[in-house]
């Protein structure tokens, strides 16, 4: 991985190239992955979060006017818009994670400067690990630091989903979001997203979290996400009618789910089921890691995959080729698919004195069998968005 001096050395570089000075503003936000909890966000029941040492860090200037300038080492183009009037970007698309944030900061009456700014990621895109939640919440801690307020981390995390779902347009629950402005070093969050409140879990030491990443391309036409969703705001339609305590799949229960069934559509069913054992799943596994118990966090992991592949129906074959790298690996303990699925990477849990042959292992089997370049590394958990100088 790139070291810190060298990333500053490449960003200060295109910097001057750029904007013709030297950036006096950084800032960091991290990816994340999620250890359990599959779609259980917006149903709002709980997740088992780490924000990881990848990360999206911005370096900017301020400009004394209104305009922000905004280029990225990992996208091509240059995007500037005024913040008096904010539009959606007509090239330089992903420059809407930045004008969503501006947008949305605005309409709660922050009052925000113009600047020059760079973008760079060592999170993948796309792949499951938060790259967009990464690039919100760093945008918000640009603005702040160039102003006179101050926002906590929470209302960063809410206004960046809020900045997603409401400029970028995708109806993402808040964990992503949550975990970037929030994430604490060295631990796990059991974050419910109902409340919004997050418990630290320690981690009995002796495991290790990989990524194992397909590098598949993904074959989605957009519709799969905002359909599983319906479907489970469907089953909760359903269970609310007999059971006026259910206002989300966070407040069913299996028995409730089961009874119901004559009622139920076959797959939102399925959908249902999963989600509530899923749910379940992430108390399970907070108190797995917390006292160590690695088998046991091995087993839910691969339950976890199981029923996103049999029953939330959100596995591609290169998971499952991935998936049987990984669970014949020396030293798994179980895997799960990362994120919302379709792809990406998958999580799994390793004996910490593995590493090394575990990763030759994943990455021989997987490329022979799926014909794709796999990469397979070890995350650390780190600490939420902060600001790394202010020259
Ligand atoms: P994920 O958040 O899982 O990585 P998304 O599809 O939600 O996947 O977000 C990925 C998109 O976010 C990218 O395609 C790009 O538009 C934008 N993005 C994230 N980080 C950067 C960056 N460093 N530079 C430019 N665009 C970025
Ligand atoms: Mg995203």
């Amino acid at each position: 991985m790139i070291s810190d001096d060298q990333r500053k050395a490449l960003i200060e570089e295109k910097f001057l190239f750029l904007y013709g000075s030297k950036p006096s503003v950084w800032v960091q936000a991290p990816g994340r992955v999620d250890l359990m909890g599959s779609h259980t966000d917006y149903n709002l029941g709980f997740v088992l979060i780490q924000a990881i040492n990848h990360n999206t860090w911005i370096a900017a200037r301020p400009r004394g006017d209104s305009i922000v300038r905004i280029a990225s080492l990992n996208r091509d183009g240059i995007a500037e818009f005024d913040l008096s009037h904010i539009e959606h970007a007509k090239d330089v698309t992903w420059s809407d994670y930045v004008r969503g944030v501006a947008d949305v900061l605005q309409k709660e009456n922050y009052v925000l400067k113009g600047f020059d700014g760079l973008v760079h990621s060592t999170i993948p895109f796309g792949s499951g690990l938060s790259s967009s939640a990464a690039l919100e919440v760093a945008t918000t801690e640009v603005f702040e630091s160039l102003a006179d307020w101050q926002i906590d981390p929470l209302q960063k995390a809410l206004l960046s989903q809020r900045a997603e779902n409401e400029f970028v347009g995708m109806t993402c629950g808040v964990m992503d979001q949550y975990s970037s402005a929030m994430g604490k070093a060295g631990c796990v969050l059991l974050l419910d997203c109902r409340t919004n409140t997050s418990e630290i879990i320690p981690v009995a030491p002796g495991l290790q979290v990989m990524i194992c990443d397909t590098r598949a391309e993904r074959n989605l036409t957009g519709s799969e996400y905002p359909e599983r969703r319906a479907q489970c705001e469907e089953g909760v339609r359903i269970l609310s009618g007999f059971y006026p305590e259910v206002h989300s799949l966070r407040d069913a229960t299996l028995e409730m789910l089961t009874a119901q069934q004559a009622d139920i559509d076959p797959v939102v069913f399925k959908r249902c089921y999963f989600v509530i054992e899923e749910n379940q799943r992430v108390l399970d596994l907070a108190a797995a890691l917390a006292s160590g118990d690695h088998q046991k966090a091995g087993r839910l992991a691969v339950e976890s995959f199981q029923g996103a592949r049999d029953l939330f129906e959100i596995v591609t074959k290169e998971m499952i080729m991935m998936f049987d790298a990984i669970m014949g690996a020396p030293g798994a303990f179980g895997t799960r698919g990362a994120g919302g699925g379709f792809g990406g990477c998958l999580v799994a849990f390793v004996r910490s004195d593995c590493i090394d042959s575990f990763t030759e292992y994943v990455k021989q089997q997987y490329t022979r069998n799926a014909g794709i370049q796999a990469e397979v590394y070890p995350v650390q958990s780190a600490s939420g968005a902060s600001v790394l100088a202010i020259e």
